[in-house]
């Protein structure tokens, strides 16, 4: 049942899905199959971080592949067969104090019985002049999407911390050399992740380094070194950059109502639920483990069915008038 809008009173939706990745979008096909005719704000990226990838080859039931945005796409499509509405706009604000939940998108209100939070979590990036430019082309910020076409290839991962650690490792199952760049004389990471990165011959750290440019014309071919103590600069021959220097969870608009970790992911009160009753969140927004496509896709049918159930509990069972 939706709301009837009365007079300056915006239509108050059953549930909205702030978000458009796998998460996001799975979210919307269980909750509009569950007639819940969800609206999704998908924001200024749609179809989320996977949109910047090139060919996902691990995402199951695709045994050729198949290319990050046209995943997306054809998610969308699924979830508006059965009656999700899409926006392609940011969520600016919440107002989760009261119930219906309140939410601006440039200046104009929405209302929701329940609200389900998939925005996700940004990788971090050097912030270099043309690195949009080397996206898909060299410079990569998942190992485990972009590792396979690394085969017999020498590479550097940047960073100091777990997530560096973790990539430099899975890479060394493609490349002949990982090198990793780090601006420090001592890695962040966990002692144990630091000893089997140390332990492999294929790795070697390169020492108080960061990267200050990429070269190459159409893909990456090399990069220049500034020596972080000594200021020198050296350009190294690569054949592919992995940044691994963290991940940003897109959580600012939430304004501190959402109770969150110390590194601002969505902290979870049981597999979707948060500490606002009604308020679901699903995705690499509440994951710093997995980030995968496939658990993100996993973790919104679950929040969709954590909803349904919820706001059936509420007497708000349908979306259809
Ligand atoms: P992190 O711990 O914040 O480490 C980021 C690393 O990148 C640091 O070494 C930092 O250098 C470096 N860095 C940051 N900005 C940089 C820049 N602009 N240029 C060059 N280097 C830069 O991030 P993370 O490794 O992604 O880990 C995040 C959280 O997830 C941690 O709590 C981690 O333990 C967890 N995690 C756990 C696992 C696991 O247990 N399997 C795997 C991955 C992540 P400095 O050290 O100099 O600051």
């Amino acid at each position: 049942m939706t709301a009837a809008p009365t007079g300056d009173q915006p239509t108050v939706h059953p549930l909205i899905i702030i978000g458009s990745g796998p998460a996001g979008l799975t979210a919307a096909i269980y909750a509009a199959r569950a007639n819940l005719a969800p609206l999704v704000f998908e924001g200024i990226q749609p179809g989320g971080q996977l949109t910047i990838t090139t060919e996902v080859e691990n995402f199951p039931g695709f045994p050729e592949g198949i290319m990050g945005p046209e995943l997306m796409d054809i998610m969308r499509q699924q979830a508006q067969r059965f009656g999700s509405t899409h926006a392609y706009e940011m969520v600016d604000k919440v107002d989760l104090s009261e119930r219906p939940f309140r939410v601006w998108v440039d200046g104009k209100e929405f209302r929701s019985h329940a609200l389900i939070i998939a925005t996700g979590a940004s990788a971090r990036w050097l912030g270099l002049a043309e690195e949009t430019r080397y996206q898909g082309r060299g410079v990569s910020t998942c190992a485990t999407c972009d590792g396979f076409f690394y085969r017999g290839k020498e590479i550097f991962v940047v960073g100091g911390g777990d997530s560096a650690m973790e990539e430099a490792h899975f890479l060394t199952r493609f490349a002949s050399k990982v090198k990793i760049v780090h601006r420090r004389d001592s890695f962040r990471a966990s002692k144990i992740m630091q000893q089997r990165v140390l332990d492999n011959p294929k790795i070697e750290p390169l020492w108080n380094k960061h990267i200050v440019g990429y070269l190459g014309d159409e893909v990456i071919t090399g990069a220049t070194l500034e020596d972080t103590v000594t200021g020198e600069r050296q350009d190294m021959p690569i054949d592919g950059i992995f940044i691994a220097i963290g991940h940003i969870p897109n959580t600012g608009f939430l304004d501190g109502q959402i109770a969150l970790d110390e590194h601002g992911y969505v902290l979870l009160n049981g597999p979707t639920g948060t500490n606002v009753e009604g308020v679901f969140a699903c995705g690499d927004v509440a994951d710093t483990r997995y980030r995968q496509a496939i658990t993100a896709a996993g973790t919104g049918c679950q929040a969709a069915m954590d909803a349904e159930k919820w706001l059936e509990a509420q007497g708000i069972e349908s979306g259809a008038d």
